[in-house]
C-alpha cells in the first residue's frame, strides 16, 4: 500500500465521520464515498456503523451493490463495523437486510436485546496476535454466527466472535471508531503487528 493510503468511508448513513478521524489517526487519506465513482482509486474501504436498513435503502439507490462487491472482489481491504459488519454477511437474521455476501457468516442484528442497548468490554484472552485487551464498545450490536471455514475469527468478547477476517475481509460487530485505539484501523491497512499496544 503507498505511504499515505486512500481510505473510504461509505458515507450513506451512520458515523462515518469518526472513522474518517479514526482513519486520519494512522496516517491514512480518509474520502467519504457516494457514488461508485468514488471508489476508483482508493486502497481500502470502510462500510461504517449506523442503521443496516437504511444503509442497504441508500445502497440500492445509489447503485452501490454491484460496485461495492466488485471492490472487495479486488482484493482490496474492506472492514465493515456493526451495520457495515451485517451488510458484509453472506446471512442476516432478526430482520433480514439485503447485504452485500462477502463473509460467510450469519449475522444476527440486535443479538444483545433492546435490554442492553449498548456496553464496553474487553476481548476474551486468546485474541490474535496484537490485538490483546482491545476495548469494544458495542451500540445495539449484532452476533456473527456460523462461521464458515474461510473465516478466521481474530477476537471474541464472552465467547461470541466480534471481529473476523475471510481473506481481505473484516467485520467487527463493535464500534473501533470510537476509542483511541488504533489497532483495528491499522490491522485494515496491513499495518497490524507493528500497531504496538494500546493507548489508555
Ligand atoms: N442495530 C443496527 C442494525 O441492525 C446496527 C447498530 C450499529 O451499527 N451500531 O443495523
Amino acid at each position: 500500500m503507498r505511504s499515505q493510503p486512500r481510505v473510504g468511508v461509505l458515507a450513506i448513513q451512520g458515523d462515518f465521520e469518526a472513522h474518517a478521524r479514526a482513519l486520519r489517526r494512522v496516517g491514512a487519506e480518509a474520502l467519504l464515498v457516494r457514488r461508485a465513482k468514488e471508489l476508483d482509486g482508493l486502497d481500502a474501504l470502510i462500510l461504517p456503523g449506523g442503521e443496516s436498513t437504511t444503509i442497504s435503502k441508500g445502497m440500492q439507490r445509489l447503485g452501490l451493490y454491484e460496485p461495492l462487491r466488485s471492490f472487495a472482489e479486488s482484493g482490496r481491504p474492506v472492514l465493515g463495523t456493526c451495520a457495515g459488519a451485517i451488510l458484509m454477511a453472506a446471512r442476516v437474521e432478526n430482520h433480514g437486510v439485503p447485504s452485500l455476501a462477502l463473509l460467510d457468516v450469519t449475522a444476527v442484528r440486535n443479538a444483545y436485546g433492546t435490554q442492553v442497548d449498548s456496553f464496553v468490554a474487553t476481548v476474551d484472552p486468546g485474541a490474535a496476535p496484537g490485538l490483546e485487551g482491545l476495548r469494544c464498545v458495542f451500540i445495539r450490536a449484532p452476533q456473527l454466527r456460523d462461521p464458515g471455514p474461510a473465516v478466521e475469527v481474530l477476537a471474541r468478547v464472552d465467547g461470541a466472535p466480534v471481529l473476523v477476517r475471510q481473506g481481505n475481509r473484516f467485520a467487527a460487530t463493535f464500534h473501533p471508531e470510537l476509542t483511541e485505539d488504533p489497532r483495528v484501523h491499522a490491522l485494515l491497512l496491513g499495518e497490524g503487528d507493528t500497531a504496538g499496544p494500546a493507548p489508555r
